[in-house]
């Protein structure tokens, strides 16, 4: 979590995760699969932790290793990138790869062997409220007097005083040189900038803009218990984008394609999840969801359809379920998901309002009648349309 974002944003969900699964048992009951080989014991050095724990990365596994096991070994984070790109005047670029692994070994020879943790933390906090992107506090740095690129700043100020008194200027330092085949040094097309100072460092190369993706998703939605609307969610792939999260039925779509055969690829596609034939001109047009992850601009384009009758999912496929909305928010779903059903909520909303059209309304007069299943919790829209009579 802490890697998402700040430890304040953190606390609250921290406390609720531990709450629903204090252990790694409970953990490994919860509905997105988490196995564990290892005997329930977390295994103690950054070198296994990556290797046996899918999803824990580089810089995931040093900080547990060496915040709570001890392990002498560094951590890079966007915050000791930074650090160490000033200390040490790296200005090649420095999400590269080779600038990468070799901030890696800077940090795992810089780490106090004695306190690796507190070292590592410290290294991240100075990052995060000294060395800070824009307006760095060099001033009151605690490692200034061995920070590189505040070096360079003294000596320019000092040339710049010395030339003011017409005293001759000091030899250039071999670590100024800043060109030639330097795989850190700042390339010769971008040279030190004397207005940026110590901000000349990190250099990052020009990002490049989201690739667009348009997909097309549809909201299956069948009456279940008592007339509750359920929907079918169905597993992604265990890796790529958004792996082993559930979505709607979803289909990718080749850009330019035109409205009828983006219906007709949708309506096949869903035929395959559903075992029966489904017509194009039944998926009901919803609207476009826009969704920027990280590298993808995606924009969903959804359509709901509503199935009468018993519907029977083949296992043989990936899996796949019918769920109550309230299951829905619990279960494993992406944001992305969470949109597209709110979107097709609203266009639901507007179909059942006095103004237009009778039809939902009268559907969903049907839903409150009775008391609900056995273990199964209403939907807001069930329990909100359920009679308040004896
Ligand atoms: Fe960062 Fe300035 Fe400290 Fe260097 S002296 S590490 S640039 S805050």
């Amino acid at each position: 979590m802490l890697q998402q974002t700040q430890v304040a944003t953190v606390i609250d969900y921290y406390t609720r995760w531990m709450q629903k699964w204090p252990t790694l048992q409970a953990l490994a009951q919860a509905s997105l699969e988490v196995v564990s080989e290892l005997a329930g014991r977390m295994p103690r050095t950054a070198e296994d932790l990556q290797k046996l724990l899918p999803g824990v990365g580089r810089y995931t596994a040093g900080a547990i290793a060496s915040i709570s096991y001890g392990q002498a070994t560094g951590v890079v984070d966007g915050n000791v990138i930074r650090v160490l790109c000033r200390l040490r005047c790296v200005g090649a670029d420095s999400s590269s790869p080779a600038v990468i692994d070799r901030l890696w070994d800077m940090a795992n020879v810089l780490v106090d062997k004695s306190r690796p943790g507190d070292f590592n933390q410290a290294l991240m906090e100075l990052g995060a409220t000294v060395c800070v992107p824009k307006s760095p506090l060099c001033g009151e740095c605690p490692v200034k007097q061995h920070c590189q690129a505040w070096r360079r700043v003294e000596k320019e100020l000092a040339f710049a005083s010395q030339k003011l008194l017409g005293k001759a200027p000091p030899v250039p330092d071999v670590e100024d040189c800043g060109v030639g085949d330097c795989p850190l040094c700042p390339p010769a097309t971008e040279p030190w900038d004397s207005s940026l100072g110590v901000t000349n460092f990190p250099r990052k190369a020009a990002k490049k803009p989201p690739r667009a993706m348009r997909t097309a998703t549809c909201v299956l939605e069948r009456r279940g218990c008592h007339g509750a609307p359920e929907y079918l969610i169905v597993q992604r792939p265990s890796s790529g984008l958004l792996a082993g999260l559930w979505e709607f039925p979803s289909l990718p779509l080749a850009q330019d394609l035109q409205e009828e055969k983006e219906r007709e690829e949708l309506a096949d596609h869903l035929q395959a999840w559903i075992g029966r034939p489904v017509a194009a001109a039944g998926l009901q047009f919803i609207g476009e969801v826009i969704h920027v992850f990280s590298h993808i601009h995606q924009t969903y384009v959804v359509y709901s359809l509503h199935l009468d009758g018993d519907v029977t999912l083949d296992p043989a496929l990936s899996p796949s379920r019918w769920v109550t909305e309230h299951e829905f928010h619990t279960s494993a779903v992406s944001t992305a998901m969470k949109k597209v059903l709110k979107a097709h909520e609203k266009q639901r909303r507007k179909e059942s309002s006095p103004v237009k059209g009778s039809k939902r309304k009268r559907g969903a007069k049907a839903q409150g009648a009775g008391s609900p299943c056995p273990g199964t919790q209403l939907s807001i829209h069930a329990f909100l349309r359920a009679p308040t009579g004896p």
